[in-house]
């Protein structure tokens, strides 16, 4: 690191140390030239990737967007929005923490069904037949099953939430 007053490119380090969260390391410098001191900081620079689409196209993540999508699927679920938003900061966390420039948008929507599957099975279903598109019969039926560990129209199904009741009406 030169001196910002006299540009010369030899300094000590005198002193270093991190704030609270450890997160921010504070430098004490000297300049061996002209002897001036100066403090430094070093701090992580972490970006979110960009999302790829199917498309190819690229797009920001938008965590309101998100956590749109994820009020959807939890429609009329007994979900509250600060549940909703904790799940959305997880997996922006979970991407930051990847350190990827780019990122599928398809481990997005792993992300998403792992976080509805903690919140809510009936959001779970919704959001899974919506998002793999029901490309194969046999794959809507393996997500119906797992998330039927409970027993069927028994006495711990109280308040009628029956996830195919809930995804075809009637
Ligand atoms: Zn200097």
């Amino acid at each position: 690191m030169k001196c910002p007053f006299c540009g010369d490119p030899n300094t000590q380090v005198t002193d270093t140390r991190e704030n609270e969260d450890g997160d921010v390391v504070r430098r004490r410098r000297r300049c061996v030239k002209c002897d001036k001191r100066f403090t430094t900081y070093e701090r992580i620079d972490l970006k979110m990737p960009h999302i790829v689409k199917r498309n190819g196209n690229r797009t920001e993540f938008d965590h309101a967007k998100l956590a749109g999508s994820m009020k959807l699927a939890l429609r009329k679920r007994p979900v509250t929005i600060e549940a909703i938003d904790a799940a959305v900061d997880r997996i922006e966390a979970r991407l930051l923490s990847m350190g990827e420039q780019e990122v599928p948008s398809e481990k997005i929507g792993e992300l998403v069904m792992k976080e509805l599957k903690k919140l809510d099975k009936v959001a779970y279903i919704r959001f899974a037949s919506v998002y793999r598109n029901f490309a194969d019969v046999d794959e809507f039926a393996e997500v119906i099953r797992e998330v039927q560990t409970r027993p069927r129209r028994g006495k711990a199904d109280k308040g009628g939430a029956d996830p195919e009741h809930d995804l075809f009406g009637g």
